[in-house]
């Protein structure tokens, strides 16, 4: 009988494991939020992640359960486990994924390089921070932040009030995150698998391109990057995989500093954004290579199929419009380019596919996913 995946989150990360999952002959199930979402091709039940009795039901009958995002709570979590289900990752390297306050005091310990950080109570203890780190720092809620909600550079300690209010009326209570302001000159991200057993792959470092706290782009592998970057890259993913026991894919954000060190910004222990390119561009995508690690069976080969990849992001534009009706005119213009669609309603600003070229020149390359990729943007 073929193997069977549970995916809780119906998303696109989901959606996009169902074409590998296909390919090995497993058996894909998701647990998605609600009907028509973007993995509802594959089988899929419909139910509250955050209620345990509706996980535990769908966890019955697979054989490993893995994740669209990491939101799925602690004790739900643990009753998983309780109960005899195989979760990869695991409660306890997904903790780290889930709030940023506990992720810094990890890495911490683990010695992995990071911005200046501090945990504040209060307005008092952020322009404590400030005052020490040149009066302006990014002030982060620890948990629920995505594609830069939740994020914050503040030059008072007064300007994160309605955040600690927040904070003073939710029962787990707790403190915000401020970092130094870091003074970057590109971000990276190092994508690294593991299985249970032990076995990681490392993929290229690749550079990614945000706008208005969302990833637009991505450039693999990062230009400019062979030799010590991507070794220190690789260091680094490598490592807080094995120190975390992360199994299936983690992505780790990072920042390359103006004077050269590269500091660690997030972790999401899932397929991530900055890993699309491998679809196209790699002889494991990090879809087939995240079923296999969560599966434990041996790794594929995570290195580049031609010299240069970039993906770019499509974002929704008004709400009436229609990807499907731009696509034939895609097709026509751009045909080596490849464009993968989420079946999102195209609301403004949401990411509803991406188009991603690979090839020898990275100039063309790029231009090929760029022009692509406007077709479909107002
Ligand atoms: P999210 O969880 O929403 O993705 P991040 O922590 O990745 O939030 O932050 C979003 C963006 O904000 C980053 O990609 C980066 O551009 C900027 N940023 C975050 N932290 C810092 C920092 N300490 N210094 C400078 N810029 C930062």
């Amino acid at each position: 009988m073929a193997l069977r995946v549970g995916v809780i989150g119906g998303g696109q990360l989901a959606r996009m494991m169902i074409a590998p999952a296909v390919e090995l002959g497993l058996d894909l199930r998701v647990l998605a939020e609600e009907e028509g979402m973007a993995a509802s091709l594959a089988a899929t039940a419909v139910g509250d992640y955050r209620d345990a009795a509706t996980v535990l039901a769908f966890a019955r009958d697979v054989d490993v359960v893995t994740f669209d995002h990491e939101h799925v709570p602690q004790d739900v979590l643990a009753a998983l486990v309780e109960a005899g289900v195989i979760v990869r990752p695991g409660p306890d390297p997904l903790r780290y994924a889930q709030d940023k306050l506990l992720m810094r005091a990890r890495l911490h310990e683990l010695g992995m390089p990071q911005p200046e950080w501090a945990a504040v109570s209060n307005a008092d203890e952020l322009q404590g921070f400030l005052d020490t780190h040149g009066g302006r720092a990014v002030v982060k809620t620890p948990r629920g932040g995505y594609d830069g909600k939740g994020v914050r550079v503040v030059s008072a300690g007064t300007e994160a009030d309605d955040w600690f209010t927040a904070l003073a009326e939710d029962a787990r209570g707790g403190a915000l995150l401020a970092e130094e302001l870091v003074d970057f000159s590109r971000e990276l991200a190092q994508q690294v698998a593991r299985r249970p057993s032990g076995q990681m792959r490392a993929y290229p470092v690749v550079e990614t391109v945000q706008r208005d706290g969302v990833c637009a782009e991505v450039i693999a592998p990062a230009p400019h990057g062979a030799g010590r970057l991507s070794q220190v890259a690789s260091r680094i993913g490598l490592g807080i995989a094995e120190g975390l026991d992360v199994t299936g894919m983690l992505a780790v954000e990072l920042f390359e500093t103006t004077d050269e060190r590269l500091l660690v910004n997030e972790l999401a222990m899932r397929p991530h954004n900055s890993g699309h390119w491998t679809q196209d561009g790699a002889v494991t995508s990090q879809f087939e290579q995240h079923l296999r690690a969560v599966l434990d069976l041996p790794l594929g080969d995570p290195e580049p199929s031609a010299a240069w990849s970039v993906m770019v992001n499509i974002l929704g534009g008004p709400e009436t419009d229609s990807l499907d009706q731009r696509f034939a005119a895609v097709m026509e213009a751009y045909p080596a380019a490849k464009v993968h669609t989420y079946g999102k309603a195209p609301r403004p600003g949401r990411k509803v596919g991406h188009v991603t070229a690979v090839g020898e020149e990275l100039d063309e390359v790029a231009y090929e996913a760029r022009a692509a990729a406007s077709f479909f943007e107002d």
